[in-house]
């Protein structure tokens, strides 16, 4: 599958959150052969489940699969996935991880790529957009889901890139 189709599965994704009022993030999950595995959102807000990030949620919606399953594929991911998730992804073996975007967070790209993940940013204005107004209306609720008190851009210790918004 073309990356910004799969992107586009996430983006879907991110968006249906965003109408229920959760955190906006979105991933699917996609076969070497081109199917989709299985696809989720972010449901911290609506279930109140605070290991549901977009790609555990996509990878519990995939269900129990044999480990061939996740060989070659890729997990397409609207923001730069954060410790938990990227974990996850090294767990499973997917070999793959496309994100929509890493400017309102950097999340565990170097462990990836270190553990020989393929990771590939597309800079996706789109889901950069999504992320600004959830985070310029519900603050607190991105803090959360991140872990942390105050605002912080990234995971691996890099500082915002100049320009970037302090919301
Ligand atoms: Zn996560």
């Amino acid at each position: 599958m073309d990356d910004s189709k799969g992107l586009a599965l996430a983006l879907e994704e991110a968006r249906i959150g965003y109408g229920e009022g959760g955190v906006p993030i979105g991933a699917a999950l996609v076969a070497a052969d081109g199917r989709v595995l299985g696809r989720g959102r972010n449901m911290r807000v609506q279930n109140g489940n605070p290991i549901l990030h977009g790609e555990t949620s996509c990878l519990q919606n995939a269900g129990r699969l044999p480990s061939s399953a996740y060989r070659g594929s890729t997990m397409f991911t609207t923001l730069s996935p954060c410790d938990m998730c990227t974990g996850a992804c090294i767990l499973y073996g997917i070999a793959r991880v496309v994100i929509g975007e890493n400017e309102t967070y950097l999340g565990g790209e170097a462990y990836l790529k270190q553990r020989g993940v393929e990771v590939v940013v597309l800079g996706s204005p789109e889901c950069k957009e999504l992320m600004d107004k959830f985070i310029a209306e519900k603050p607190d609720v991105w803090n959360e889901d991140i872990g942390v008190e105050e605002r912080i851009y990234s995971r691996e210790g890099i500082k915002a890139p100049t320009g970037a918004s302090d919301a």
